[in-house]
């Protein structure tokens, strides 16, 4: 068995890459298959992602649009109630930031709506293979001015706060995972127990866990730790011989290491930070919150 300590990577460069170039980065986390990443990998990976449905990949990026249209069909618009979309109201039209998964969505159920059928057209037109199954209708409006992080980052803290997407890439455990995905406003990508079989040579047959915050490492409740995951690990590749990793899987404890993406807008990540740094979050989610809380303040100050 392999004992990590937890850290994180804030995957800030890709939000400045091309957009397939970061659904792909963190798309692979689930699959664990990084070493598939090459110059001209990232279009059919996020095609065999659209065929196969698994939308979540495709929240892991978003546009930002200022699009120009009457009060009426900024009424319009709102009436759909779009869900998944930052929203808000300017001069002469609206600024709006979504993921791919929700424009797609969007495109697909109110296709005819002005507002969405300019913004999906001016997406697709950057980006065609995102929208290749979908139908959109021929946009009314101007076209909208598309926004690079770039430009986002210089915007007063109130508008910068609500349009500017971060991801982070945690290792940690399979506990604090658990109390990560309960952000419900974030989009998550998590390394699959069902996918990722540690008994391959990829993960040369063994599991990993996540250094416990709680104890020494030469403490006797640290060997009981120790002693209790060596057997875990040893339960898993035995079943391992007869069984699906999904099945296997099961006899794994918290302490599994896993690897999750989380990727939401600084407004979120003020308010996770607002509730997994205090001194009631759990030490070991705190034990990540910290310094991550701290270096990215040193970009946003209001974190
Ligand atoms: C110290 C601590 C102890 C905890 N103990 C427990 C526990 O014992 N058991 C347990 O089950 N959980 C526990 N939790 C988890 C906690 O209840 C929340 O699920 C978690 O912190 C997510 O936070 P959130 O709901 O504020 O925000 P998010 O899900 O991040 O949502 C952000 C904001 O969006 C809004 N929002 C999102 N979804 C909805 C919705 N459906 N309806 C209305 N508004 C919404 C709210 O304004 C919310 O503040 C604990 C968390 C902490 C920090």
């Amino acid at each position: 068995m392999l004992v990590v300590a937890p850290s994180y990577e804030i995957q800030d460069a890709l939000d400045h890459l091309p957009l397939p170039v970061a659904l792909e980065t963190r798309g692979r986390v689930c699959y664990k298959s990084e070493e598939k990443i090459s110059g001209d990998s990232a279009i059919p990976f996020v095609e065999g992602i659209v065929r196969r449905g698994h939308g979540s990949v495709l929240e892991m990026a978003v546009v930002t649009a200022e699009i120009a249209c009457s009060p009426t069909d900024a009424a319009a618009f709102f009436a759909l109630q779009p869900r998944f979309f930052v929203i808000d109201k300017r001069e002469g039209g609206l600024l709006v930031t979504a993921s791919i998964r929700a424009l797609r969505e969007l495109a697909t159920s109110a296709a005819a709506d002005a507002v969405v059928a300019t913004f999906a057209c001016a997406v697709s037109a950057k980006y065609p293979f995102l929208f290749a199954d979908i139908n959109l209708a021929t946009p009314s409006l101007a076209p909208p001015r598309l926004y690079s992080v770039s430009e986002i980052d210089a915007w007063p803290q109130a508008l910068l706060a609500r349009h500017r997407f971060l991801g982070v890439k945690f290792v940690v455990s399979r506990a604090v995972s658990h109390e990560l995905v309960r952000h419900r406003v974030c989009s998550f990508l998590q390394e699959s127990q069902r996918y990722c079989n540690y008994g391959r040579a990829q993960f040369d047959r063994r599991v990993s866990f996540i250094r416990p915050v709680f104890y020494q490492e030469n403490s006797e409740e640290f060997a009981i730790w120790q002693q209790s995951m060596e057997e875990a690990e040893s339960a898993y590749l035995r079943l391992l011989r007869n069984s699906t990793p999904q099945a296997a899987r099961t006899v794994l404890p918290n302490s599994c290491k896993t690897e999750i993406v989380v990727y939401c807008n600084l407004a979120e990540w003020r308010h996770m930070f607002r509730l997994r740094t205090a001194s009631a979050a759990e030490p070991s989610m705190r034990e990540v919150m910290l310094p991550l809380q701290a270096e990215l303040r040193r970009r946003y100050s209001f974190l």
